[in-house]
This record gives structure tokens, sequence and C-alpha cells, in this order.
């Protein structure tokens, strides 16, 4: 497994020998994890939604992200979309932001990483480590036609300020029992992106499929809890490649955004069945998971309202409470 530092690599080197390299080793890489019955079990968790669309406390925007507390540590995940939303959020919430060392980015769009250089500027007052490391999947800073790559910017200022870019091109567990995903392989045909975006290479432009998605899974006594930022890998591919690449067990919680809200019918009940056999039991269906399409997909589950819930600013998923809806949406 490797954990690579931007500086030392050109990205699209990595995105070009993404799927060569994930191939190369996922025989290891399985076989690995097939024998690798003392997996890390994390003890205590508590995911707190700091950005999505619904708010009946703080703000509500187009974006996403998560505050995730585990054994101790502290993770934010992605950065919502306005500049000031997370940091606000944040204080309306009572949560202190400040000790937060690790920043997860599930892909480069605003809608997730446009709160960034905001929360950096104002965190390092408090504490000059604050975000110091951001985890992000190959392919994030590859340069997007006719449309600008805002991480590209924000790399440049952000490094300038002594903050550590961390590049995925496999999965890697970052602390005992918590996965970062990587990149992940589409073998489903999801596509969960809108088509109209296209890459640079060295050999031409080619669709963008925003082929850095990533997730954060993490490893617990019931089974693996998921969170997704804009799920444009897959949700369902998300989970394949858990199951091929982390190891084989249950996938009791989804949070996130699963970008299931223009779906059709055919395509939920197709989800749905897939959940069933992971043995999704609790999900937070935020952002651009789409409210109709949690409701159509908790019906198809046979789950109830405080087991499958759509995602608003303040919810929490804890791993001995379970779901803490907010109250728009219980
Ligand atoms: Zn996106
Ligand atoms: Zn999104």
């Amino acid at each position: 497994m490797k954990l690579v530092k931007f500086s030392t690599v050109i990205i699209l080197i990595f995105f070009n020998c993404a799927c060569t390299n994930a191939q190369q080793d996922k025989s290891k890489v399985t076989q690995q994890a097939v024998s690798n019955k003392n997996t890390n079990k994390v003890s205590s968790l508590k995911i707190t939604t700091l950005s999505t669309m619904l708010a009946n406390q703080g703000i509500g925007e187009w974006g996403y992200s998560a505050l995730v507390e585990v054994d101790g540590k502290k993770i934010l995940f992605d950065t919502g979309n306005r500049p000031e939303t997370v940091l606000q959020n944040a204080k309306d919430l009572g949560i202190d932001l400040s000790d937060v060392e690790d920043v997860f980015l599930s892909h480069n769009h605003g809608d997730h990483t446009g709160g960034l250089l905001t929360l950096r500027k104002e965190l390092k007052k408090l504490n000059p480590n604050a975000l110091i490391r951001i985890h992000v999947g190959a392919g994030i800073f590859s340069q997007r036609v006719n449309s600008e790559n805002r991480m590209l910017a924000m790399k440049e200022e952000l490094e300038a300020d002594g903050v550590e870019f961390i590049v995925y091109t496999e999965q890697q567990e970052l602390f005992p029992g918590v996965w970062i995903t990587g990149p992940i392989e589409r073998i489903h045909d999801e596509r969960n992106w809108s088509g109209n975006g296209k890459i640079e290479t060295d050999s031409g432009t080619i669709e963008d499929n925003i082929p850095e998605d990533q997730s954060l899974v993490i490893d617990t006594k019931d089974g693996f809890v998921l969170i997704s930022g804009c799920g444009h890998a897959g949700f369902i591919n998300t989970l394949e490649h858990i199951r091929s690449n982390i190891h084989e067990e249950k996938i009791f919680a989804a949070i996130g955004g699963f970008h299931l809200l223009s779906a059709t019918d055919e395509h939920l009940e197709w989800t749905a069945n897939k959940l069933q056999d992971f043995g999704v039991s609790k999900i937070i269906g935020a952002h651009c998971t789409g409210i109709d399409a949690l409701y159509t997909i908790r019906g198809l589950l046979n789950l109830n309202r405080s087991d499958a819930v759509v995602g608003s600013v303040g919810d929490s998923f804890d791993l001995e409470k379970g779901i803490n809806a907010g109250s728009i949406a219980k």
C-alpha cells in the first residue's frame, strides 16, 4: 500500500497509472484482506453533519461536510460549499473544530471544498496544526477542460501555509479501523456525474468521471460505517470496492451524499436490492442523495423513520445511540 506526497509525483502519472496499479495490487490486497482475521475495530464513533441542504439549526446549503469523531480522533470530512458555512454551523452547534488536524476530501467539487481556506485561516489562529493534513484521492488535481479546478490554486496557497496534501492511489488504513477507500473502480454503470466535464491528459482529453472520488469507511463491531461525499463513483461501486479491497464484512450504515437525486425507479430498486445484500440497515441520506430517493429506498428496504432519514445540519450517527435526526427530518 502506498502513501505518496503530492510534491514527489506528477498527478497525471498517478491518474494514468491508477487503474494498472490497482489491478496489480488487487490480488495481493484481497489475499491479505481475506487472511487478515485480526482487523482493527473502533470502539467509539460519532458523525455529525455540518453542511447539507436541510437545516433547522445553522445554515442549509447545496454542499456536504461532516465531523467524524472516532476513538478520540477527529476528522473533518469535506468542507461544505460557501466559505463560511461549516465554520458558522460548527459555532451554532457548539462544536470545536480547532483540534481537528486531519481533513478528508471526497473529490474536487466546490460544494465539498469551498470552506477549506476559510476554515484553515480561522482555525489556525487557535491551533497552528488545525487542518494541517489533507487526505485526497489521485486525480483531484487533474486539469479540467474549460472549467477551473480550484483545488490547484488552493493547493498552492495551503502548501505555502505549511499544510500537507497526502494523495491516495488505493485503500489505506488511516488510523486503526479507519479506512480511506482511495479511488474506486467503476464496476457497475452507475454514472453518477454530469457527463459534461473533460480532463486533460497526455494522450488527449477524456470524460471527467471524477476519478478521485473516494469515501471513508469505519470498521466497527456492528460492521462497516460508510461516509460518502457526493457518491460520484457510485453507491454500489463503493460498497463493492470496500468488500474487495478492505475486507468482507457487512456494511451496516451509510451516511452522506449518494447522488441518487435523479435516479429512475428501476435504478433505485436495483440499488436497494444491492444495499440489502450488503446488510445496510441505517442510512442518513444527505446532500445529493435526493429526498424522494431516500424515501423510496427506505420503503424498498423496509426500514423505519428512525433508521433511514434525510440528512440535516446538526444531525448525527452514534455507534451506541444510532441516528439522531434533525427535528425537521424526524
Ligand atoms: Zn461533486
Ligand atoms: Zn456534491
